[in-house]
């Protein structure tokens, strides 16, 4: 790779970047300092659900910044009341609690559960989740997750996390003590690759939980409003979690997450839990107009046939090229490549002019904007075979 003229002494080096600049972007393309376009199928992380600085999203910021921006926690402000309605209205949830980051919404559900093991499970604080699981990168959050990466960081964890088998109901079974309050999953295991909680698996996890009186929260951190063709993952598989935590692609490019449960779940009492610019009015105004754009007519039902035409594209290549298999729901889907060659393609398809991701050595992650066009899907399909044929 050339020089990277933007590497900075003055931040914290988390990760090796690119040596690109993106000054602006519009819909599914991003622009660079030197004024080259790229096609975007990562969109910010799945973050982007209409795309690059949608003109909704920028008038909404526009408008709201000029009224007002935080009159703290302490006090009410509509745009959060809005959208706290919006939610309760379209899920299985009643009450909401507004965050920053993925991570601090399952921080909350985390608490939550603890919470509720103290008052009636006595003092039942463990939580179930799952190998390769993601769910954030707070100390609790990293420890909940299942990712081989974490498992030597930051010693030492926070403890109470014991680590079962997605679609292994067995190894859910063997973990459930007397202490146990909580079972938590992905509906789709992102970062692991996509990998889905087969919806048999999340029903039978579902009546398990609730035999045992255990919890049932579901991080729908990325699967959530609308990337998997339903509004919430958990509806394909028909079940009512107890808890649900949002972020990504709730605020459509701007940070938001929020951590949902039912009534009798909602147990916080004052105090247990806050934060400063939680639910602040400029960030949850975004939210409501997405989530309301996302509910509209016929907009779930574009990202559905949107998801099955790219997955048709992507089998139809995969057969061609003779890799590996599709997986994933809706417009989240992965390919496996089927040899550990993921990273240097990546690398080649920005090259080529394509923005994609890597979540495992072997495994390439679509994630569009859920208002891609069917051109978008083709010219991607397109660019990405040129990539692997090395044309
Ligand atoms: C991205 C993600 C998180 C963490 O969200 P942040 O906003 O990065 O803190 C947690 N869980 C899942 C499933 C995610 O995809």
């Amino acid at each position: 790779m050339k020089d990277n003229p933007f590497t900075s002494n003055d931040l914290m080096e988390i990760t090796s970047r690119p040596p690109i600049l993106f000054v602006r972007g519009k819909g599914s393309w991003l622009v660079d300092h030197e004024d080259r376009r790229y096609l975007d199928f990562v969109q910010g992380w799945a973050v982007n659900c209409l795309g690059h600085s949608p003109e909704l999203i920028t008038d909404v910021l526009a408008e709201q910044s000029r009224r007002l921006l935080t009159p703290s926690p302490a006090f009410y402000n509509q745009p959060s009341l809005d959208l706290a309605r919006l939610i309760v209205k379209h899920s299985c949830f009643h009450r909401v609690f507004f965050a920053n980051s993925g991570a601090e919404a399952n921080e909350g559900a985390i608490k939550l559960a603890r919470k509720w093991g103290e008052l009636h499970k006595n003092g039942a604080y463990e939580i179930i989740t799952f190998e390769n699981s993601f769910h954030g990168r707070t100390l609790a959050t990293m420890s909940a997750s299942g990712k081989p990466q974490f498992e030597r960081l930051f010693e030492p964890k926070v403890k109470g996390f014991p680590k079962a088998r997605i679609n292994d109901l067995g190894s859910v079974e063997r973990l459930i003590t007397d202490q146990t309050t909580a079972v938590m999953l992905e509906p789709v295991q992102g970062e692991a690759g996509v990998v889905p909680a087969r919806d048999s698996f999340l029903k039978e996890l579902r009546e398990l939980t609730r035999q045992k009186n255990i919890l049932l929260i579901v991080d729908e951190i990325q699967t959530g409003m609308g990337r998997t063709g339903k509004l919430w993952g958990y509806e394909h598989a028909g079940i009512k979690p107890d808890i649900m935590t949002l972020g990504k692609m709730l605020g459509g490019g701007v940070p938001l997450a929020a951590l949902a449960a039912t009534q009798s779940k909602s147990c916080f009492e004052h105090g247990d839990q806050g934060g400063t610019f939680n639910g602040n009015p400029l960030m949850t105004a975004v939210g409501s107009a997405v989530i309301k754009t996302v509910v509209s007519p016929g907009f779930l039902e574009n990202v559905d046939a949107l998801g099955r035409y790219m997955m048709q594209g992507l089998t139809d290549l995969s057969k061609r090229r003779s890799l590996g298999r599709v997986r994933g729901r809706g417009l989240l889907l992965a390919l496996d490549l089927g040899q550990d060659i993921a990273v240097k393609v990546v690398e080649r398809a920005l090259d080529a002019g394509l923005i994609l991701n890597a979540p495992r050595p072997n495994m390439i992650r679509f994630m569009p904007a859920l208002n891609v066009t069917l051109d978008e899907i083709d010219q991607m399909l397109n660019l990405f075979e040129k990539v692997l044929t090395g044309q």
